[in-house]
């Protein structure tokens, strides 16, 4: 059984505590998510069940612990010098933008002191407070787990729609962007949808990179210890052909793509 969705304390989360951000756990010298040496602030709660999830358990919005901004900020100003001209911060999770509201205040807080940030997200939310969040944002790397409704859904339990929107408003502010898709064997490598994947995106201006995240199963322990059944028993790694196959198409419609 998988951890509802908690709307209203989702909803409480972007409210209140304006001065707090709740998060799972920070990382000092992050080099995954996105460019450079960065700080990274793992929020806590996210809409999405993604059969996948290797981060259970950021899943609950009532986890992790509230750290006050001003904190998180003296941290990052403590790391300045480790960033160089690439780093900064980035927010991930979990979902970010579960806590936008809060998000608009760190990242204001961020850039006064001449600080890059970076948000990934998997696009459940576009409304004011996130597009007011954007103008405070560098880079989005922005997850888009599947390209076809159905197999979103099933994959995710929620339609890709939302996620679709943020990309295409992204581009409409051209924003700098990374595009990230995890390859699941059975679930996201069928060619004809890598395909629809790369068209879908191919003509967007704002993309900077595409990242092939391939599919580990690094996350199952934490599903046991959260007392739910792993969403993908029995499916493995992608091979190698799997990962030539998806990375050869991608090279069709994008300039930088990089297999990680
Ligand atoms: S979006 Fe990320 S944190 Fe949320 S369920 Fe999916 S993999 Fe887990």
């Amino acid at each position: 059984m998988y951890l509802p969705f908690q709307e209203i304390e989702a909803e409480e989360l972007n409210d209140k505590d304006p001065e707090f951000i709740r998060i799972h756990s920070l990382e000092t010298f992050g080099t995954h998510d996105g460019p450079g040496i960065r700080m990274v602030v793992f929020a806590q709660g996210c809409q999405f069940r993604c059969l996948y999830c290797q981060n259970a358990d950021t899943l609950d919005v009532r986890g992790g612990q509230l750290v006050q901004i001003d904190e998180l900020v003296e941290r990052a100003k403590r790391q300045i010098g480790y960033f160089g001209t690439d780093g900064g911060v980035t927010v991930s999770g979990g979902e970010p933008l579960l806590q936008r509201s809060k998000l608009i205040t760190f990242f204001k807080r961020l850039h006064d002191e001449g600080i890059n940030t970076c948000l990934d997200t998997n696009g459940r939310l576009l409304d004011d407070q996130v597009k007011e969040l954007l103008t405070h944002t560098d880079l989005i790397l922005l997850d888009v787990k599947h390209i076809n409704e159905e197999w979103h859904r099933k994959l995710t339990g929620v339609s890709n729609k939302p996620t679709l929107q943020v990309a295409a408003y992204c581009e409409s502010i051209g924003l700098p962007m990374w595009l990230r898709y995890v390859l699941v064997p059975g679930w996201s490598d069928q060619p004809e949808y890598v395909e629809e994947w790369g068209k879908h995106f191919t003509d967007y201006k704002c993309i900077q990179r595409v990242e092939i995240l391939p599919y580990h199963k690094l996350g199952t322990h934490k599903w046991e210890m959260l007392g739910m059944d792993y969403g993908l028993p029995g499916v493995e790694a992608p091979s190698a052909e799997i990962k030539k196959r998806t990375l050869d198409i991608f090279k069709k419609y994008f300039e930088n793509v990089q297999l990680r």
